[in-house]
C-alpha cells in the first residue's frame, strides 16, 4: 500500500563557502528523511548526503564555476528526487541577522527579503550568503513557501542594559547594539533541556555554544538574559579563527602604526585570529589536542581561560547559576575542553564526574556537584523546520490554514 502523501520541509543553512541542508517530514513530527552538505563553493564544490541513520547516499563533485544560486538549485532537485512521492511544501532558512524589527520567525515575501538585505552591512559574511538560497528559490521555485528564522532573535528578551553599549545614543538608535548570536541553537537547547531535564531547564544556566564559532548564553526562565557575542559574531569568545574580546584601542594601533583598513581589520580579527592565530597550526581543536607543540597549548588554554572568565561574568548577570550545558562541535565532543572549563568553575561549586564526562552525553556532573553540568548536542536544522511547520500550518495532509 502507498503511505499517504506527506510534507517535507528542506532546512537550509548557508555559509560562505557552504550550504548545509536538511530534510524533515513534517509526519511524523520532525522526522529527519537526510542531511547533506555542499561544500567548496568557489574552489572545487563537493556534494554529500547522509540518510537519517548517517549512512552517505551521495557523494559527488560539483562542476567548479558553480555558484551559491546554481548550490541551491542543485539542492533543490536533490530533496525532489529523494522525496519519493512526498510533497516539497517549504523551505526553511538560517539567518543570522533579525536586526531589531525580526525576533519570531518571519514568512519571507519580497518585503521580509528587503528588508533582511538592509542588515547585510551588520553581518557582512554571513547576512548575503544566508540570503543567497532565498532568493534563488524565490526566483526557481516561487510558488514555494519560505521562512526566515534568525540567530539574533532568541537574544531580543535581554533587558534593554545588557543589549546597550556606552555609544552616544544617535548611535544606538542607529542600531549599533549587542544583537547576540547563535539563537536557534540556545533555543533548541531549551526545548530539549525541557523534555531531558525539566526539573534544570526553567533555572539560572548557561549554555556554551562551542564549535568554530563560539559563544556563551546566560538564560533564565528559558529566555536569553544576557550572552557573550555583541553586534558582530566576532566578540566574546576565543573561536577557531575570530578573535573575540579585544581591546578596540588595538583595532586603532593598527590602523595607525600598520596602515590596516578596515578590510585588513576584518580580515585579522574574522579570519587570521583564535585558535589559528594563537596557535599558528590550525583553526581545528582536533588537530590542536593532537599536537605538542607549545603554541597549540597555549592557544587551547587561551581558548578555555577565556570560557571561564565568560562564565563568571554570566553567572552575575543571573544572580547565580545552577546549571552548564555544552553543546556544538568543540563541547560536544572535547571531552578534554570540558574538563577544564568545569575545573576553573570549581568555585562555582562545580565537580564533573569523570566517568560521565568521558561518555559525553547527558548529565556529566557527580551527584555532590551544586551545579549540574550536561552535554546536550545541538541541533539547528530541527528547530528551524520546527519554526516551518508551526508558521505555515504544516500537516501530513497538505498546507493547512495557520493556526
Ligand atoms: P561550526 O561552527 O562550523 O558549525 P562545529 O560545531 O562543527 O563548527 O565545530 C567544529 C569544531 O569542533 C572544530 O574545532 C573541531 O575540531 C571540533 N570537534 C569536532 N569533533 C571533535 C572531537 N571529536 N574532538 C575535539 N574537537 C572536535
Amino acid at each position: 500500500m502507498t503511505p499517504p502523501m506527506s510534507d517535507c520541509i528542506l532546512v537550509f543553512n548557508a555559509g560562505s563557502s557552504s550550504i548545509k541542508f536538511a530534510l524533515y517530514g513534517v509526519e511524523p513530527l520532525e522526522s529527519l528523511l537526510f542531511r547533506g552538505e555542499i561544500e567548496k563553493i568557489g574552489l572545487a564544490p563537493e556534494l554529500a548526503v547522509h540518510d537519517a541513520a548517517g549512512k552517505k547516499i551521495v557523494a559527488r563533485t560539483l562542476p567548479a564555476d558553480l555558484d551559491h544560486d546554481g548550490a541551491t538549485r542543485e539542492i533543490s532537485r536533490l530533496g525532489k528526487d529523494l522525496l519519493h512521492g512526498q510533497r516539497l511544501a517549504a523551505a526553511g532558512h538560517r539567518v543570522v541577522h533579525g536586526g531589531t524589527e525580526y525576533a519570531a520567525p518571519v514568512r519571507i515575501d519580497s518585503e521580509v527579503l528587503a528588508a533582511l538585505a538592509k542588515l547585510e552591512p551588520l553581518a557582512p559574511l554571513h547576512q548575503p550568503h544566508n540570503l543567497a538560497p532565498i532568493r534563488a528559490l524565490a526566483a526557481h521555485a516561487p510558488d514555494l513557501p519560505q521562512v526566515a528564522c534568525f540567530d539574533t532573535g532568541f537574544h531580543r528578551s535581554q533587558a534593554p542594559v545588557a543589549q546597550a553599549f556606552a555609544i552616544p545614543r544617535a548611535l544606538s538608535e542607529e542600531g549599533v547594539r549587542r544583537y547576540g548570536f547563535h539563537g536557534i541553537s540556545y533555543e533548541y537547547i531549551v526545548s530539549r533541556l525541557r523534555e531531558i531535564a525539566p526539573h534544570l531547564a526553567e533555572r539560572r544556566l548557561v549554555l556554551a555554544h562551542l564549535g568554530n564559532g563560539a559563544s556563551l548564553c546566560a538564560v533564565r526562565n528559558g529566555r536569553s538574559v544576557a550572552n557573550t557575542m555583541g553586534f558582530t559574531a566576532v566578540e566574546g569568545l576565543v573561536m577557531g579563527t575570530r578573535c573575540g574580546a579585544i581591546d578596540p584601542g588595538v583595532l586603532l594601533y593598527l590602523m595607525d602604526t600598520h596602515g590596516m583598513d578596515a578590510r585588513a581589520l576584518e580580515d585579522l580579527i574574522y579570519r587570521k585570529s583564535g585558535l589559528l592565530g594563537v596557535s599558528g597550526i590550525s583553526s581545528d581543536m582536533r588537530t590542536l589536542r593532537a599536537s605538542q607543540e607549545q603554541a597549540a597549548h597555549e592557544a587551547i588554554a587561551l581558548f578555555v581561560y577565556r570560557i571561564v572568565r565568560e562564565i563568571g561574568s554570566l553567572a552575575a548577570s543571573l544572580g547565580g547559576l545552577d546549571g552548564l550545558v555544552f553543546t556544538a562541535g568543540i563541547g560536544e565532543n572535547d571531552k578534554a575542553t570540558r574538563a577544564e572549563v568545569a575545573a576553573g568553575c570549581g568555585w562555582l561549586g562545580l565537580v564533573l564526574d569523570e566517568a560521565r564526562n568521558h561518555a559525553g552525553e547527558g548529565r556529566i556532573s557527580a551527584e555532590t556537584s551544586r551545579l549540574e553540568a550536561w552535554v546536550v548536542p545541538t541541533d539547528e536544522e530541527r528547530m528551524i523546520a520546527r519554526h516551518t511547520a508551526s508558521l505555515l500550518g504544516l500537516s501530513a495532509s497538505g498546507l493547512a490554514a495557520p493556526p
